[in-house]
């Protein structure tokens, strides 16, 4: 349109633990394509206000289109795979996010740039190593919150906010690790507002 001003502040880029996404009460599948590596997969980059507050569902006109992201599909498998049921090739959850939150940031990422962007922070971040590095593996252990948050500010350079979900028994354990990336989408930067959401002062970090 004609508006220059970007119509959202940053982006949260989120990435999941399959692990503790599939040791819930709702369980998950597999994608069509094979049991994910034991690693950090991408669940979204995700435009935000300086507020908490968020847009979505920007633009029904520019539905996801595999065919401009077709050489990043293999990548997207291996670094985006979807978990939920049933079990799909991944284009299930891509489109959701496209259509949620990638549509909301196109005056700065066209579709293509938008998952491009999003696997290179996925790579650019490489959480599991930072945490390995830091000792903290996931072997099912217990781990205090702030011990994760410094090793993942130690590994990446900024300080993420850490999601937590549940286990079939209750334990409050490591689900999503967020971090803020600018509203043009190119750098990493500090986190402007945190989400809010409790995790205990010892999280589980469960194997997958
Ligand atoms: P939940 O309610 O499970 O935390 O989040 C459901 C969905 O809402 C997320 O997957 C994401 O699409 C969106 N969402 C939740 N919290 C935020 C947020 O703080 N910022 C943005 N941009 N989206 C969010
Ligand atoms: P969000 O929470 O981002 O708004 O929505 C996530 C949507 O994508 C839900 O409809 C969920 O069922 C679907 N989905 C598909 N695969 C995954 C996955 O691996 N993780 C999460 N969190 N959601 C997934
Ligand atoms: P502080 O601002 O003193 O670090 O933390 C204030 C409260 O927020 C504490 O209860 C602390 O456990 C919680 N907290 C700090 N960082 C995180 C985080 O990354 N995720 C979640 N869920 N809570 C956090």
């Amino acid at each position: 349109g004609l508006s220059v001003s970007k119509d959202f502040d940053f982006f949260y880029f989120v990435q999941q633990w399959p692990g503790s996404y599939c040791d819930t009460k709702q369980s998950c599948c597999y994608p069509t394509t094979g049991k994910p590596a034991a690693d950090f997969g991408v669940h979204g980059l995700w435009p935000n206000y300086n507020d908490g507050t968020y847009p979505s569902n920007c633009d029904s006109s520019a539905p996801f289109d595999q065919s401009k992201v077709s050489n990043l599909i293999t990548t997207m498998q291996k670094e985006w795979p979807t978990l939920a049921c049933p079990s799909g090739d991944g284009v299930t959850f891509w489109s959701h996010e496209w259509d949620k939150h990638g549509t909301c940031s196109e005056e700065v990422l066209d579709q293509h740039s938008y998952f491009a962007r999003a696997l290179g922070f996925k790579t650019q971040t490489n959480i599991l190593q930072a945490l390995k590095t830091a000792g903290i593996q996931p072997d099912g252990g217990s781990y205090s919150l702030s011990s994760i948050k410094s090793a993942i500010q130690s590994g990446v350079g900024y300080t993420p906010y850490i999601e937590c979900n549940t286990d079939e028994s209750g334990n409050s354990q490591l689900y999503q690790v967020y971090l803020c990336v600018d509203n043009s989408g190119s750098k990493l930067v500090e986190c402007p507002v945190f989400p809010h959401g409790k995790c205990g002062s010892q999280i589980e970090f469960p194997s997958f």
